[in-house]
């Protein structure tokens, strides 16, 4: 990944924002497992390293180590067996060697929660972080966040950014298939949320970046290509699902927002997650869950894109209703819905943007399209397919979209008298 051409590309935005990156080295090729002392040395990371895996991750990554000792680091360890969660004590134990051996900079390796606790020790310490990734699984990679689990509850930390994010195709590309569909689940996300933020720009005059998303959009196009050649073996497909998995997650960084990754599709990720979590489930990857998700609301976005017109109601929001949805959770869920965020759009706004709106989901592609390229890719495609259950398939249509404060087109059909036929779209995830 060019990240020189990008800064280029991004000067003088026609957005009026100055887009920066924190990033100094990505380097996604075949081989870099063996050239990561080289590549952190060029981005003069400090030498006395610790260096943070789990059994399968370092299994993954033949030559690291000596790479690191050739290029004259002095290596410290923090070994987890097998880290499944972000928790309190991953994130402290990261912590406690840091101080244990003095150590100046961290490189996690592995995806997901390693990142995740090394991100936010990272933080807490404040030094430089690397990471050296072994699975195309979601588009994280980038951020300045952190889900940490603390007492059995999710919470999100400010984290450090890495400085240097390093991917070896070639280890990529032996990577589980059910990390590697997660990782194009997360990606096909991007269409319905590029939808939302285009529509919310619309109707509110929402901060927008055509730029950021045309890049982000062209790389996510690529590695769907890729997928559709059915050749998910390959280092080729590990690179594109990569390439536009590190772009999404900076895209983010780039604008200041999450609207470039994350949407609708997201939003209902989320309330299955929740409604997981209180039934003491165990969670579903999450690009899995944003992949169904994506297939469900494409739907939708695609049968609303031939409505011609539409009527606005005003409708206030039942509290009675959603708080018997979110359980012990609404005190919580609240806080996303109340005030609604739909009182930011004028009254009229709707119908007077309707052809533009129609524009922007008609680009979303078919729930049928994103269905199959999931498959393909030896994902799960529906609800039923990954045990989410017939109830949370017809709930999280309903009332995904209160899972977060933000405009999205399933938060606007509030706004208008046309009701979609949400059994239909249940009835399509129960194959
Ligand atoms: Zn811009
Ligand atoms: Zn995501």
């Amino acid at each position: 990944m060019d990240m020189a051409n990008l800064t280029r590309q991004l000067a003088g935005c026609a957005c009026g924002k100055e887009h920066t990156a924190s990033f100094r080295t990505v380097a996604v090729a075949s081989g870099v497992t063996g050239q990561t002392g080289s590549l952190l040395s060029e981005a003069l990371f400090p030498k006395r390293l610790l260096v943070v895996y789990d059994k399968n991750t370092l299994a993954a990554s033949p030559g690291l180590i000596d790479s690191l000792s050739e290029a004259g680091f002095s290596i410290l360890h923090t070994d987890f067996e097998d880290l499944q969660i972000a928790d309190e004590f991953g994130a402290n134990r990261v912590l406690e060697d840091v101080k244990r051996h003095g150590a100046e900079g961290i490189l996690s390796v592995g995806t997901g929660s390693l990142n995740d606790i090394c991100r936010y020790a990272a933080a807490k310490s404040n030094l430089p972080f690397a990471i050296l990734a072994t699975a195309p699984s979601m588009d994280g990679f980038a951020s300045s966040m952190a889900p940490i689990t603390i007492n059995g509850f999710k919470r999100t930390f400010p984290a450090k950014t890495p400085e240097v994010i390093l991917a070896d195709t070639a280890v990529l590309a032996k990577s589980p298939c059910e990390l590697k569909a997660a990782g194009l689940g997360d990606l096909l996300g991007k269409y319905t949320a590029h939808a939302d933020w285009v529509i919310a720009s619309l109707l509110t005059g929402e901060y927008y970046c055509e730029t950021v998303a045309g890049l982000t959009r062209d790389a996510v196009d690529r590695a769907v290509a890729l997928a559709s050649r059915g050749d998910t073996e390959s280092e080729d497909y590990a690179a594109g699902l990569m390439e536009a998995l590190i772009l999404s997650g900076l895209a983010m960084q780039l604008c200041g927002c999450t609207r470039p990754a994350s949407g609708a599709e997201h939003h209902l990720a989320h309330f299955w997650e929740m409604k997981f979590q209180l039934a003491g489930r165990k969670q579903l990857f999450h690009g899995k869950k944003v992949g169904i998700a994506t297939g469900m609301l494409a739907d939708v976005y695609n049968d609303l894109a031939d409505v011609p017109d539409v009527t606005e109601v005003q409708r206030e929001l039942d509290e009675n209703e959603l708080s018997a949805v979110f359980g012990s959770l609404w005190p919580e869920a609240r806080k996303e819905s109340f005030p609604n965020p739909l009182e930011e759009i004028p009254f009229g706004r709707v119908e007077e943007k309707w052809p533009e709106i129609k524009a922007a989901l008609a680009k979303v592609p078919s729930g049928k399209t994103v269905r199959k390229l999931l498959t393909e890719a030896g994902g799960e495609a529906t609800c039923a397919q990954a045990g989410i259950g017939v109830d949370l398939a017809r709930q999280g249509i309903r009332y995904g979209r209160y899972a977060r404060f933000r405009i999205t087109m399933m938060r606007v059909l509030d706004r208008l008298t046309f009701i979609p036929d949400y059994e239909k779209y249940v009835a399509e995830q129960g194959k």
